[in-house]
C-alpha cells in the first residue's frame, strides 16, 4: 500500500520516468514520435554552401530518420551521423577539419545522453579519426567526462580509438572550388545531431576542427558540455558558432533552463540566446539546433543561417542554409 502511494506521489508530481521497451535487438518502437535535427556549421557567406553540402546532409537526414523508424537508439543515430560527416572531408570536422596557425589540426567532439546525463569529449586531439566515436568511448569507457590533447588521446587509442598513421595526409581542410587563397578558407561547418528515438530518449553531438585562425591548443565550445552539446529528459542542442562566447555564456545549457524554467517554448529561448546575447550583445557569430521530448525542432540563428537537415515521424526531409 504505501509503495502504490509512493508510486502514485511520484507519477502526481511527474517524477518518474517510464521504462522504455528495449528489444533484444536494441531498438526501442515505445512510441511513434521520433525526430533529428543536424548541423553542418554557421554559415558565414551563401557562398560557403555547395550542392554536394546540401546532399551530404539529406542523404544523412534520410539515413537517420530510417534508423530511429526502425528503433535504433538515438545515441548510436547522433554518433553515426556525425561520423559520417567527420569522414565526409567537405566539412570542418573530421577529415576535413581545419588547420590551425602553426598548420596542424586539432580536433574537438562531444555528446550527451538526455536519459542519464552522462557525456563524453575530446579536445585538441591530432590523430583520432573519428572524434565522436572517441567522445562516446569516453563516455561509456571511462569514469571521465573529457580527454585532452596528446596525453588523453594515447589514452583513448589504448582503449580502442581509431587513429590515423600520418595526420598530416589523412587531415585536409576542406577548400571551396571556387575559393583557395589561405585567407579566403573558412571553416565548412562545424557538424552537429540531436535525436529523439522511439524510446523517448534525446541525445545531443557536436565535431569540430574549430574556428579559422585559432592558436594551436585553443579548444573551443564543441567539445564542452553546456556550452555546444547539451541534452537532459527535455531537450537536446548543439550549437555552432564562435565558440568563446558559447562557452561564456554557457548557451546550450542557458536555452534548456530559460526554456524549462521560464516554461516558454524552446525556439523562444534559443533565439533570446543566440540573436539577443550572442549576436546583438556579443556581436558574435552563432547557430544553434535543438529538439524538445515532444519534437518540436528548433533552428536560430544569429546570421545569415546555418546548414541545416531535420525530419521527423510526420515531417518528411528538410534540407536548407539560409534562417530569418
Ligand atoms: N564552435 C566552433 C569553435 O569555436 C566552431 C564552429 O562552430 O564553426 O571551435
Amino acid at each position: 500500500m504505501k509503495r502504490l502511494i509512493a508510486v502514485a506521489t511520484l507519477v502526481a508530481f511527474g517524477l518518474t520516468t517510464a521504462v522504455p521497451a528495449v528489444a533484444e535487438d536494441g531498438t526501442c518502437k515505445e512510441t511513434s514520435t521520433f525526430a533529428l535535427v543536424l548541423h553542418g556549421g554557421f554559415l558565414g557567406s551563401e557562398d560557403d554552401v555547395e550542392p554536394r553540402h546540401y546532399a551530404l546532409m539529406r542523404e544523412l537526414v534520410e539515413q537517420g530518420r530510417a534508423s530511429l523508424e526502425r528503433g535504433v537508439a538515438g545515441l548510436d543515430v547522433v554518433v553515426e551521423a556525425i561520423a559520417s560527416m567527420e569522414d565526409s572531408g567537405i566539412m570542418d570536422a573530421g577529415k576535413g577539419s581545419i588547420v590551425n596557425t602553426a598548420g596542424f589540426t586539432e580536433t574537438d567532439a562531444s555528446l550527451m545522453e538526455g536519459k542519464t546525463g552522462r557525456s563524453g569529449a575530446v579536445a585538441a586531439m591530432q590523430r583520432l579519426k573519428n572524434p565522436i566515436r572517441a567522445a562516446r568511448l569516453v563516455m561509456e569507457r571511462t569514469p571521465h567526462v573529457l580527454f585532452v590533447g596528446p596525453t588523453g588521446e594515447k589514452t583513448l587509442i589504448d582503449l580502442g580509438a581509431e587513429s590515423v598513421e600520418d595526420p598530416n595526409g589523412y587531415f585536409q581542410e576542406y577548400v571551396p572550388p571556387a575559393k583557395g587563397a589561405p585567407e579566403t578558407k573558412r571553416d565548412h561547418g562545424t557538424v552537429g545531431a540531436v535525436v529523439l528515438d522511439r524510446c523517448g530518449n534525446l541525445a545531443a553531438g557536436t565535431s569540430t576542427g574549430g574556428w579559422p585562425g585559432k592558436m594551436p591548443g585553443r579548444v573551443g565550445d564543441s567539445p564542452i558540455v553546456g556550452a555546444s552539446t547539451f541534452a537532459n529528459a527535455r531537450y537536446a542542442l548543439s550549437a555552432t558558432g564562435k565558440g568563446e562566447y558559447f562557452i561564456n555564456r554557457g548557451a546550450t545549457r542557458d536555452i534548456a533552463a530559460r526554456a524549462e524554467y521560464q516554461e516558454i517554448p524552446l525556439q523562444t529561448a534559443a533565439d533570446f540566446v543566440v540573436k539577443h546575447l550572442i549576436g546583438e550583445r556579443d556581436g558574435a557569430e552563432g547557430a544553434v539546433i535543438a529538439i524538445s521530448r515532444e519534437a518540436d525542432i528548433v533552428l536560430s540563428s544569429n546570421g545569415l543561417g546555418v546548414l541545416y537537415g531535420y525530419a521527423s515521424d510526420s515531417r518528411s526531409v528538410t534540407v536548407g542554409g539560409k534562417l530569418d
